[in-house]
């Protein structure tokens, strides 16, 4: 008889581990046991020593579907054996390793709401501990029923006996719940509550005649409706005042293929239990043209509920499944608040009575088989944490505090990084407060004190603010990063650089991050470590005129571009921009604005040179409905001219040679998607050949969500044998800033620099 003592780090909490190592210890007749702590899972295990040896491969080998271990270490123990393997009680005051995402209704539960025999047949709310909601459900920490919204519900005798019984599925699933026990569902039209023996039903005609419907998912609500029906989906449009923004679609996966090419790898990224919208190439003309103005993707995902299982079922079409708010509001999470806020938008409401706690929006992932990225990480990715390089776990905890726009913030501390669900835009008041509760939250999820904190150094954002007045606040140590060196380290983060690793080289393309120099950046060739980096090319400044009116109107960007390109003769060299430009008075405005500087900012982006190509190959509306559609809608035309296209011969990192090939090519007549696809591979060509010798260059920002010029970026420096480092699990756009800060914060704030 021998005995290991194995410790096992990762994401093993509330994903049923413990019941798992039990079934495993009995079934190979080991003595021991097995408990959570603040580190994750502890066990010892009595046995011959060959089935210890088995033990811990099957642990590996057979992990539960939600578990992820990171890592698993044994030692060999002493002492006498236990009789019998138990499961320990978790201790009162024990900090427990954290909260697992939300995941999407597994097999078997899918199963038991299909079985007109089950207990749970059509039972909206089914879960077990391979499935079900988590982080949306959670007010504090232990995560146990009690610290959720299912503290409403008190178990009936049956879902007790299988929270109870460790060969249970359902062995401590704190939101198991059933019809009897369970939260509920019901319909409301305007006025109210509505008489509805399947609620689900109820709302399928409705749908099915063109109708839009509030429903009430895991994260907040959603609108749904037809996405086939154009009268429909351009009422939404209309009602929700929301004009090119694409909607999201929801279908199960059998009716993916005739609204857009499924592959094999799409179908994997659909699948995981995350269930994310994952962008698939449209079938063009499957779908209303509205669904998803001026793109060749749609964003599709399946049903991850119960609900929604039965709901798809029931309407037997895709439905568009968008954020259920007004405009550029957050998606609403109450009851009460989707009565107000979606009043007039919704023809009737699918409600329940279990309270989302945290607001969380789908997560969006494009499926590029080179590389699949997340483009926004929330619903069923965060809070999971990310394992952090050697060097990292000795660092003091940072909180970093991300960026304004895609805020995210994250905690990094004992080698690991959380990055928060993405939450919005923080200029919106709402989406503010939750950026500030959540903070609270994974503050007390993870029993974190920060002793640095990491800000951007926009002094204008209020993320940059509100990290200012919690380190005030704390005493903790303020850290400034700059945005395009947070990008790049992000990226070194996810794939595990270590803390003291070497400077590495970057292109972060992006649209606007305050530099070192007090211009504004955003097409940066960098050299960096977690500590400091230099600045060895950038793409040339051009004036912004009207500031933050140029981020939303194009023909502004496009105006500077050609007034830096060609001088005062720029207007004659315009004739055939197919973009209309405001009249001469108008623009003489802003070529004053330029000349002078005056309300006009240096910009070295590369997002608002996407927007002036767009522009001058008429893509672009005068005003944008939301931020990267143009540069979208440029990425959409060019994808096909691609193959058939090549760059402009233009040397070095130089504009005005670019346009005069550009406006030469609208003179001549040829196509939008033929300059688009020219100016991607320019763009490609320009980069890479200002970009020396290496071994390896990171590509990020925000600008690089563009498949096409990562693709060519990637061809490129494969050609002169440079490897390319992308980010997948954290997003390129400033949806992953907050990761970079933290990893630099940490490194900085325990080093003085060296000399040069
Ligand atoms: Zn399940
Ligand atoms: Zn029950
Ligand atoms: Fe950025």
């Amino acid at each position: 008889m021998s005995g290991v003592s194995i410790r096992v780090v990762g994401l093993v909490q509330g994903v049923g581990f413990r019941p798992f190592v039990w079934r495993l210890a009995h079934a190979l007749d080991l003595s021991g046991e097995v408990w959570n702590d603040a580190a994750g899972v502890g066990i010892e295990a009595w046995g011959d020593a060959a089935a210890l040896a088995r033990f811990q491969e099957r642990l590996r080998a057979e992990t539960p579907p939600l578990a992820r271990i990171d890592t698993l270490d044994a030692t060999p123990l002493d002492g006498p054996a236990p009789s019998g393997f138990s499961i320990r009680p978790s201790r009162e005051g024990v900090r427990s390793a954290g909260i697992v995402p939300d995941a999407a209704t597994c097999p078997a539960c899918q199963a038991e709401i299909a079985d007109p025999q089950d207990r749970r047949f059509r039972y909206a709310f089914t879960n077990c501990t391979h499935c079900g909601p988590r982080l949306s459900i959670v007010t504090a920490i232990p995560y146990d029923r009690a610290n959720t919204s299912m503290r409403a519900f008190t178990m009936c005798a049956a879902c007790a006996a299988e929270y109870r019984d460790p060969s249970d599925r359902r062995f401590h699933a704190q939101p198991n719940a059933c019809p009897v026990c369970g939260p509920r569902l019901w319909v409301e039209d305007a006025s109210g509550p509505i008489a509805a023996p399947d609620p689900v039903l109820t709302v399928a005609a409705p749908l099915r005649r063109g109708e839009i419907v509030a429903v009430k998912g895991i994260g907040g609500f959603h609108l749904a409706c037809d996405a086939q029906d154009a009268a429909a989906v351009a009422e939404l449009r209309r009602r929700k005042h929301r004009d090119a923004k694409p909607f999201a679609l929801m279908a199960r996966e059998a009716d993916i293929p005739q609204i857009a090419e499924l592959s094999s790898h799409a179908r994997a990224l659909l699948r995981q239990p995350a269930a994310p919208i994952v962008l698939l190439p449209a079938r063009p003309g499957a779908l209303p043209e509205a669904i998803a103005p001026g793109q060749d993707r749609i964003g599709v995902m399946l049903p991850y509920t119960p609900l929604h299982h039965l709901l798809l079922e029931a309407a037997g079409v895709p439905l568009v499944m968008t954020s259920g708010n007004r405009a550029d509001e957050p998606q609403v999470i109450d009851n009460a608040a989707a009565k107000r806020a979606l009043a007039g938008i919704a023809d009737l409401w699918l409600m329940h009575d279990r309270t989302i706690v945290n607001r969380l929006d789908d997560s969006v992932v494009v499926a590029d088989p080179a590389a699949p990225a997340v483009l926004r990480r929330a619903r069923g990715f965060a809070p999971a944490p990310l394992p952090l390089g050697d060097g990292f776990a000795a660092l003091p905890p940072v909180l970093a505090m991300g960026g304004d726009l895609k805020s995210t913030f994250c905690l990094a501390a004992g080698g690991q990084a959380i990055v928060s669900h993405h939450i919005g835009d923080l200029a919106e008041a709402r989406t503010h407060d939750d950026y500030r509760t959540a903070i609270r939250l994974y503050r007390e999820i993870y029993g974190f004190e920060p002793a640095v904190v990491a800000v951007d150094l926009h002094d204008g954002y209020h993320a940059t603010r509100w990290g200012e007045a919690l380190a005030a606040e704390s005493g903790a140590t303020l850290v400034r990063v700059q945005h395009h060196h947070a990008h790049l380290a992000a990226c070194l983060a996810e794939h595990g650089a270590a803390a003291e690793a070497a400077p590495a080289w970057g292109w972060i393309l992006d649209g606007l991050g305050m530099g070192a120099d007090g211009h504004l950046w955003g097409g940066e060739l960098l050299h960096a470590d977690f500590t400091r980096f230099t600045r060895h090319a950038h793409v040339p400044l051009v004036a912004m005129p009207g500031g933050d009116a140029a981020s939303r109107q194009p023909w502004r960007n496009l105006v500077a571009q050609l007034w830096t390109a060609f001088g005062p003769d720029w207007r004659r060299q315009a004739a055939q921009v197919r973009t209309h430009l405001p009249s001469e008075p108008e623009t003489r405005v802003i070529e004053r604005m330029i000349e002078t500087g005056t309300n006009a900012p240096l910009a070295a982006s590369t997002g608002r040179l996407f927007d002036a190509v767009a522009a001058a190959l008429g893509l672009s509306q005068r005003v944008l409905s939301f931020e990267g559609e143009a540069a979208m809608r440029l990425e959409a035309v060019a994808r096909p001219a691609i193959e058939a296209t090549g760059p402009y011969p233009v040397a070095g990192l130089d504009l005005a040679t670019l346009w005069r090939s550009i406006l030469a090519d609208l003179a001549a007549g040829a196509a939008p998607g033929v300059i688009a696809a020219r100016f991607h591979h320019t763009l490609a060509a320009m980069l890479a050949d200002a970009t020396p010798a290496v071994d390896r260059v990171v590509l990020s920002g925000g600008v690089l969500q563009n498949r096409v010029l990562a693709r060519l970026l990637r061809a490129r420096f494969a050609a002169r044998g440079i490897a390319t480092l992308e980010p997948r699990l954290f997003p390129a756009n400033d949806g992953g800033l907050a990761l970079g800060q933290a990893a630099i914060a940490a490194v900085s704030a325990t080093r003085t620099p060296a000399p040069d």
